[in-house]
């Protein structure tokens, strides 16, 4: 097929999608209808990994702090509770504990009726200090940025701890009380073998998490490594070698009461992220922070992506997103076929035409017959009433997925 590629890239992990400071009424009276999640990018890292293009900068404290204000001030014109709040980033872990906490008692008020609330940490940051803190405001899920229990790929990868860090990390979040525990691991990088991965998949089996995400390695214009690859430093793996591995991941995971629901995602039984299901539902969302994006009533914007302007703009009451689209009905009702395809559950056609108004059959009409002849995709099993990817649709989902839009 035109342009097929393997999936199970980071695109789950990357909607970050954000926040409209002056919300219109359309979205204002959507939002107050529907239920609600915020999203917060937290842009600092440590150090720059090879394989992110976020939008991400070096913590330094004196930027953190007007940006928590800045931050505050959004907060306070929210007047809502949230179903789903997640503090993403860059590394919300890698502010100081005060700025960190002025920035929870802000959303305090706003978690009257959260069902869940998540908090990206990575394990050089996350100290019980912090978790202490994480769950007197009733933060109720970490996910902790792992990556790998192999120091070669940590270092292939530059990240900024060790393997005994992240194992210490998810200690001592399980300690502090926390039972919802989500971990991200990458696999593919050039050379790993299926013996590598399969040690991270015993490792990450046998921890006291809840969730994983797995992505495969991808080399994103903007990353430092996929400079490096284009320089020719090394090579990358073999495609057939890297489908292999994401079978590997599911087989595994099933074995061991992982279930997958969503190409790169997959939890112990109702510990499914509801956050991200409600972007692959194309449901609603606000996002603060830079290069955060907002979703409402077909209407998608970006946020700036540069901090010090996203600080004047806030400051001086000035449009603060670089980015706006607003779909037509039939693109709407598209990317949400584009989106719901990647969950394990696929499009249920009753559900498609309640959320979007149109009819799932008629709408994608032109592609449905080369993706069921591919065997990329299928009916439910029994009925006609919904499609799912198949196994090998699981292999190529970006492009199912591409082939909706
Ligand atoms: S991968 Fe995460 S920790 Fe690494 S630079 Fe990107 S946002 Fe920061």
């Amino acid at each position: 097929m035109k342009g097929e590629s393997l999936p199970a890239g980071r695109q789950g992990r990357n909607v970050h999608l954000p926040f409209v400071y002056r919300l219109s009424e359309h979205w204002y009276s959507e939002l107050i209808i529907m239920k609600k999640s915020l999203y917060i990018h937290i842009p600092f890292c440590q150090s720059r990994c090879g394989y992110c293009d976020f939008y991400t900068t070096i913590y330094k404290r004196n930027i953190a702090v007007s940006f928590v204000s800045v931050l505050v001030e959004q907060i306070k014109k929210l007047d809502y509770n949230f179903e789903t709040i997640y503090v993403g980033g860059g590394t919300p872990t890698i502010l100081d504990i005060d700025l960190i906490e002025k920035l929870l008692k802000e959303l305090k008020r706003l978690t009257g009726a959260v069902k869940e609330f998540t908090i990206e940490a990575n394990p050089d940051s996350l100290s019980e200090g912090k978790l202490k803190l994480f769950s007197n405001y009733s933060v109720n899920r970490i996910s902790i940025g792992c990556q790998s229990f192999n120091k070669r790929k940590l270092d292939f990868l530059d990240r900024a701890h060790s393997v005994k860090q992240a194992l210490e990390a998810i200690e001592k979040a399980k300690k502090s009380g926390f039972n919802n525990i989500s971990i991200d691991l990458i696999y593919g990088l050039p050379a790993e073998s299926y013996k590598v991965w399969q040690k991270d998949l015993d490792r990450a089996i046998k921890l006291p998490v809840t969730h994983l995400s797995a992505y495969m390695l991808t080399y994103e214009k903007g990353a430092p490594l996929y400079e490096s690859l284009r320089a020719g430093e090394f090579l990358p793996l073999a495609s057939a070698k890297a489908a292999w591995m994401y079978k590997q991941l599911i087989d595994q995971l099933a074995k061991n009461n992982f279930f997958q629901y969503e190409i790169s995602n997959f939890s112990k039984k109702k510990f499914e992220a509801i956050h991200n299901l409600r972007y692959w539902e194309n449901k609603p969302y606000i996002g603060l922070g830079p290069s955060a994006v907002s979703f409402s009533g077909g209407k998608r914007q970006r946020n700036i992506s540069c901090l010090p302007k996203y600080i004047k703009a806030v400051r001086k009451q000035e449009k603060i997103w670089e980015y706006s689209e607003k779909l037509s009905p039939p693109a709407a009702a598209k990317e949400t076929a584009a989106l719901k395809i990647r969950t394990k559950e696929g499009i249920d056609f009753s559900w498609f035409r309640q959320k979007t108004g149109f009819n799932f059959l008629e709408i994608e009409r032109e592609v449905l017959p080369l993706l069921l002849k591919q065997k990329l995709i299928k009916y439910g099993q029994g009925s006609r009433k919904r499609i799912k990817l198949t196994r090998k649709g699981f292999l190529f989902a970006d492009t199912v997925s591409a082939t909706f839009l």
